[in-house]
């Protein structure tokens, strides 16, 4: 896959859109760190950012390629691990200058966040140095902050440069590996999601982007035994899914692609850990295991053969109690959200007896969860530890209650009209 090509756009798409992505430049090799004089040749006044390890693992070698034109190197060196909060923000904006035309932040994924969104508010171009091959958020325009101990993912911009040696991603802690590995095979997840949208609520679908996400993901899944070697042709080609996942989000305007229901309870593990002081696994790992999960909703919701006569009968009542114990302060934000999005209203139970056949069709297009279980073991990352970790109370909690974070239609609010009763 050349990525350079995607970066070009499409026009005249099938589904009528012109596809475009504003990343100018995408290099992922071994080596290709030496490029970044040539790259930023027209920037004058560059702050790099980058974390304690990540100025050692590879931003004193960016400094350093940068030398004539660095204007500051703010290195985050506190005690814990960098938070992409209001302390971090004011941190690195504090280096700006009149003259700064560049930041480069050299890292994965809060220093790419935390750059893309100081950039994007200062109005500036912004390249990130990728570290390790962990998330699918390089080339996305979505800035995943935590203002107000909350997690919200804030639209910014993308970078002009993503920028992935290989030599550098594939010494990255091997958790990180098996992290980026995780986002990726939770796009069957999210895409079967975009396909039931579709059928569902009429959502827009590009098929193009779809398979080549679809396509990009299958690539990547034959690579398990590489990634947990950290053979260089696997992690690059995982960079390169990372970075392509990216840009089709670009291409469709949204996340939609690239997240679905796999996402959402990984962000409900994450804000009930924060908000409950549970603490919660890399962004990745949890989007593999809920992948999982929700493979396994899928595969319960198929086996019920034929649509029940009856089915779940929204109580408003018990719904918000149900959000005040799993969100605790956070959860008015989440009740004003569902208000404003009314889908417990929208007669979904009609539309699903209606479409009750094709939904079961599609439903049964993604992998089996026995399928990803045996890849997602290959790369040493096992179901059972998710269940050990979390307690099956929290997973059942976050399988009903995890899509009323989001404004997004997944396989969790058929799951939920169906089975919702049952708990
Ligand atoms: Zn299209
Ligand atoms: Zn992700």
């Amino acid at each position: 896959m050349d990525i350079n090509e995607l970066l070009k756009g499409r026009k005249n798409c099938g589904c009528k859109k012109d596809h475009k992505c504003e990343i100018e430049h995408v290099r992922i090799g071994s080596g290709v760190i030496n490029e970044l004089p040539q790259l930023s040749r027209k920037y004058k006044n560059i702050l790099i950012a980058a974390d304690n390890n990540t100025y050692r693992v590879c931003g004193s070698r960016v400094a350093k390629l940068l030398e004539d034109k660095t204007e500051c190197v703010k290195v985050f060196d506190g005690p814990g691990l960098l938070i992409p909060n209001e302390d971090a923000i004011a941190g690195l904006s504090a280096c700006l200058t009149q003259k700064t035309d560049l930041i480069v932040g050299v890292g994965s994924g809060v220093i790419n966040d935390l750059c893309k969104y100081v950039s994007y508010k200062n109005n500036l171009p912004y390249f990130i140095v990728a570290t390790a091959p962990s998330m699918d958020g390089f080339a996305s325009s979505g800035a995943a902050m935590i203002t107000n101990n909350m997690k919200t993912t804030f639209s910014a911009h993308v970078p002009a440069a993503v920028i992935g040696d290989v030599d550098v991603l594939k010494e990255a802690p091997i958790e990180m590996i098996r992290s980026g590995f995780g986002d990726i095979i939770g796009k069957y997840s999210a895409l079967c999601d975009w396909k039931l949208s579709e059928l569902v609520n009429g959502e827009y679908m590009c098929k193009y982007v779809y398979d080549l996400t679809y396509s990009t993901v299958e690539r990547t899944k034959q690579l398990a035994d590489g990634i947990e070697k950290r053979d260089a042709q696997a992690i690059k080609t995982l960079m390169e899914a990372l970075v392509i996942v990216g840009i089709a989000m670009a291409y469709v305007g949204n996340s939609r692609p690239a997240s679905g229901s796999e996402h959402h309870l990984s962000h409900y593990f994450e804000i009930t850990g924060i908000i409950k002081n549970r603490g919660y696994l890399l962004h990745g790992i949890d989007v593999a295991y809920s992948a999982v999960q929700t493979q396994k909703l899928r595969q319960k919701i198929i086996a019920l053969g034929t649509m029940p006569d009856k089915t779940y009968v929204f109580d408003r009542a018990k719904w918000e109690e149900h959000i005040r114990k799993s969100y605790g302060f956070a959860a008015d934000g989440v009740i004003e959200l569902q208000d404003k999005l009314g889908l417990y209203n929208a007669g979904l139970e009609k539309i699903y007896r209606e479409k009750w056949d094709k939904i079961i069709e599609i439903l049964k297009q993604a992998p089996s969860a026995e399928n990803l279980c045996g890849v997602l073991d290959t790369v040493g990352i096992n179901y059972a530890d998710f269940e050990k970790f979390y307690g099956r109370d929290v997973i059942d909690d976050a399988v009903l209650y995890a899509k009323d974070l989001k404004d997004r239609y997944t396989v969790l609010w058929l799951y939920f009209t169906l089975f919702a009763d049952s708990k």
